[in-house]
């Protein structure tokens, strides 16, 4: 259990299985809006605020500005007459209350910088000459949020309209004091915070969801392809050889499917070397057993006669030469099967190596009273095994000889286009049933055992052809008809296309 809780630890650091990817998918798209909408939702009620609050204060403000002026408070803020001091009285009053709702002070400047009223009462005679003061008088309001500190402050100015003497008594706005303000913005800060502990409660919950979540999806998304490794396993393990499945996704499908392909391709190929490796026994025990049968004859025979002995000796000889050529067969086959092996690949003239291979076969031709013809359409210069192509053409004409009948003819025809040269061999032999065409390329495949074995055939010629033609990424096709005759076309590419044809 530790060791598995640690692999899976590993694997989500290194994020290197699906099971991690899903869990950290989930994780994300689980956490992270939440979190960020949190902040979002809280920063923008803290701008909000304020500035609904920097709003209500500065209607607030103008409004005690405006009876500054119609109590003319900046002028009157020495005298001490009864009804002055009751005016400035009301003032005060309205300057205490506002700075007791908005926890908040005030101080109200006049236009010769001196503060004339301060509601903490610390500041009263001084002179302020700031930035924000001065732009003030120059009707300019100021505002600012010290976050840090924690306070919102504010200009407010004092207007009078006075009549100009000059151009004729126009109105004009001047003006002639200052209200400095700051409040605090700890309700603010409070809500906010309220605010911040309540969406970190949710948030937590989210998380806790979010990760549980996370593991049992993760695990059931992932549980498939865990039981394809399971059961792919137990095949390879031994303890099934039946075809799986998994269906729960398209992929596992997909991918058991490749599976069960290359299990019934093993299949096959482990039947078919089964069936080789008997063949191959079965082949080479023949002619021995005809040689134990000879020899035994001329042991357990007194007196043979010099005759009999020559006679029988030249079958054990016949029989030892055929054994010899399924062994070299059988090692050329078994040479061309190594996938991986390097073509020895040269520009070869093709019409030459064809008269060269014709003019070795024709005296056994001759024997038989069969007749050789080349024909060629044109020089053809391919890239090719020289070795094997001689194999290829060898093979094919030899069998058109072997399977002729006497009298017969064997027309070789040589053609090529851009691409591809074309190497026909045509006979009028005994021709192939039609059943029998698809198996001819097997390996000790004989349409008739007997007389192929009568005639020296081993049952391998066609399937080195097949192979020495696939080497060179090309095609052979027959056609045949019986008792008339067959063809075999072979298409070779001109220039030989590199990539190896076991790796298809
Ligand atoms: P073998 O060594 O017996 O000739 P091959 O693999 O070359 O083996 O050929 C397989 C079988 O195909 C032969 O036994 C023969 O029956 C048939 N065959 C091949 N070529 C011809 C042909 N040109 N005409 C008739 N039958 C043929």
């Amino acid at each position: 259990m530790l060791t598995t809780i640690k692999e899976y630890l590993s694997q989500l650091i290194r994020l290197h299985s699906l099971r991690s990817r899903i869990f950290v998918i989930i994780l994300v798209i689980g956490i992270v809006p939440g979190i960020l909408m949190r902040y979002a939702i809280i920063e923008n009620y803290e701008q909000r605020a304020v500035l609904r609050r920097q709003d209500t204060v500065q209607d607030q403000l103008t409004t005690i500005a405006g009876h500054l002026v119609t109590n003319n408070y900046l002028e009157n803020y020495q005298q001490t007459d009864p009804q002055t001091i009751a005016n400035k009285n009301v003032i005060n009053a309205e300057l205490e209350m506002f700075s007791g709702i908005y926890d908040g002070r005030i101080l109200i400047i006049n236009s010769n910088f001196n503060v004339i009223r301060d509601t903490y009462g610390l500041s009263e005679g001084k002179t302020i000459i700031s930035e924000e003061v001065m732009k003030c008088f120059q009707g300019e309001r100021m505002f600012n949020y010290d976050e840090k500190n924690g306070f919102i402050e504010l200009t407010t100015p004092i207007v009078y309209s006075v009549q100009a003497d000059d151009d004729g008594g126009e109105v004009k706005n001047v003006v002639r004091g200052v209200m400095l303000t700051s409040i605090t913005n700890a309700s603010i800060v409070e809500t906010r915070n309220v605010l911040y502990r309540q969406s970190l409660i949710i948030e937590m919950i989210v998380v806790m969801v979010t990760v549980a979540l996370a593991i049992v999806l993760s695990y059931a998304l992932t549980k498939p392809f865990i039981r394809v490794t399971e059961a792919i396993n137990e095949v390879k393990e031994g303890y099934s050889d039946e075809a799986i499945s998994v269906p729960e996704y398209v992929e596992t499908v997909h991918i058991i499917d490749a599976f069960n392909q290359l299990l019934r391709s093993k299949r096959t190929l482990d039947e078919s070397r089964q069936d080789f490796v008997a063949n191959v026994s079965h082949e080479l025990k023949t002619p021995m057993a005809s040689m134990k049968v000879l020899a035994e004859s001329l042991i357990t025979q007194d007196n043979v006669p010099v005759e009999l002995y020559r006679e029988f000796m030249n079958d054990i000889v016949s029989e030892i030469d055929r054994e010899n050529q399924i062994i070299t067969d059988l090692l050329a086959l078994v040479k061309m099967d190594k996938r991986a092996q390097a073509m020895n690949i040269t520009t070869v003239n093709v019409n030459d190596l064809t008269e060269l291979i014709l003019k070795r076969l024709r005296p056994i031709a001759r024997k038989k009273d069969v007749e050789l013809v080349f024909e060629s359409m044109r020089q053809v210069m391919a890239e090719v095994d020289e070795v094997k192509l001689t194999m290829i053409i060898s093979n094919l004409v030899e069998n058109a000889i072997k399977y002729n009948k006497d009298h017969g003819w064997v027309r070789v025809e040589l053609d090529a286009d851009h691409q591809y040269f074309t190497l026909s061999v045509s006979d009028s032999g005994v021709g192939i049933p039609q059943e029998a065409l698809p198996q001819i390329y097997e390996r000790f495949y004989r349409v008739d055992k007997s007389h192929s074995r009568e005639i020296g055939g081993t049952g391998l010629g066609l399937a080195i052809t097949k192979n020495a033609v696939l080497l060179h990424r090309g095609t052979i096709t027959v056609t045949s008809k019986e008792s008339e005759g067959s063809c075999f076309v072979v298409r070779i590419p001109m220039n030989h296309i590199t990539s190896r044809i076991g790796e298809r």
